[in-house]
C-alpha cells in the first residue's frame, strides 16, 4: 500500500535522494522546499518556509487533505552560515537556528496529530555528526542539530505509546551543494573518516527508509549515525 510521505528540502542533496527512495517505492510523496522544486515523480510539491510554521501548517493542512494521515515525515531541510563564534552575527546564528531546529519542530508538530490519530507513523529528523564531532566555525549549527536531538528523544517518549516511531539520522561528510565548498576543511574531515571517503546522499536515504519501514518498527528515540566511521564511540 503506498504510504502519504512528506520529505521537506526535497528539491537538492539528501532530501532529494530520499524522495526518490520513496517515489521507487511507490508512495505518495510530498516534497517540499524553499523553492518549491521536488524530483519530478513527487505527488505533490510544495513551496514553504519551514522556518515559517504559519506556511508549515498550512502545506501540511493541504497535504493531509489531499493524501490522508501522514505516514512518514521526513524533516531534512537545513542550511549551515558558518563562522567562528567570536565573530558569528545574531542573524548568523538565529538563521540556522531558526530554520534547523525550528523548523524541524514545527514540521513534527504539524505532522504528529495526524499520525497520533491513524496509530501509526515515522518521523525521521535529519541532524549531523557535528554536535558529537566539534567542528570549528559551526557553533550555530552543531546547536541546531543537538537541538534536533533533544527534540527527537522527547517527542519519542511522548508517542511511543500510540504506534508512533521517531528517530535521527546523522549524517557524516555527504556529497551536495552543502559541502561542495568548504575548502581545506574537506581534507581536515577525510582525515578523520576511517573509510577514507565522503558519503552520498543515497547512503543517507536507505538508512531513512529502513526506519520508516515496518523493519523497525521496534526503533525508536535513536540516532543513527551515517558517517564511515567518523563519528565511532561517541
Ligand atoms: P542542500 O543540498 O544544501 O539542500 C538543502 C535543502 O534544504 C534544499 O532542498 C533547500 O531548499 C532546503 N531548505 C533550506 N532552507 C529551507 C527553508 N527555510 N524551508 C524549506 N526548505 C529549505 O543540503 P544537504 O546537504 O542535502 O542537507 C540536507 C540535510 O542534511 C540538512 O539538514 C543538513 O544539515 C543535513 N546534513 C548534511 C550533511 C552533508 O554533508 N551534506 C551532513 C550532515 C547533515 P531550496 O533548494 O528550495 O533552497
Amino acid at each position: 500500500m503506498s504510504r502519504h510521505v512528506i520529505v521537506t528540502g526535497a528539491s537538492r542533496g539528501i532530501g532529494k535522494a530520499i524522495a526518490q527512495l520513496f517515489i521507487d517505492a511507490g508512495d505518495n510523496v510530498v516534497g517540499a522546499s524553499r523553492s518549491g522544486e521536488a524530483p519530478a515523480g513527487c505527488a505533490k510539491s510544495i513551496a514553504v518556509d519551514v522556518s515559517n510554521s504559519g506556511e508549515v501548517n498550512a502545506a501540511f493542512k493541504s497535504a493531509i487533505e489531499e493524501f490522508g494521515p501522514i505516514d512518514v515525515l521526513v524533516a531534512n531541510a537545513g542550511i549551515t552560515k558558518d563562522g567562528l563564534a567570536m565573530r558569528m552575527s545574531d542573524d548568523q546564528w538565529r538563521d540556522v537556528l531558526s530554520i534547523n531546529l525550528d523548523g524541524a519542530f514545527y514540521c513534527a508538530r504539524a505532522a504528529i496529530a495526524s499520525m497520533i490519530k491513524a496509530r501509526s507513523g515515522s518521523v525521521i529528523f535529519i541532524s549531523s555528526i557535528s554536535p558529537f564531532v566539534g567542528n570549528p566555525g559551526q557553533a550555530n549549527y552543531a546547536a541546531s542539530k543537538a537541538g534536533v536531538v533533544g527534540l527527537a528523544r522527547s517527542l519519542a517518549t511522548e508517542v511511543a505509546g500510540r504506534g508512533v516511531t521517531v528517530n535521527v539520522v546523522a549524517p557524516g561528510l555527504i556529497d551536495t551543494d552543502m559541502t561542495a565548498d568548504i575548502g581545506a576543511a574537506r581534507d581536515a574531515m577525510l582525515a578523520m573518516i576511517p573509510m577514507g571517503k565522503s558519503g552520498q546522499p543515497e547512503d543517507i536515504a536507505e538508512v531513512v527508509g529502513f526506519l520508516a519501514s515496518n523493519s523497525a518498527r521496534y526503533v525508536t528515540g535513536q540516532v543513527i549515525a551515517v558517517d564511515g566511521g567518523m563519528s565511532m564511540g561517541l
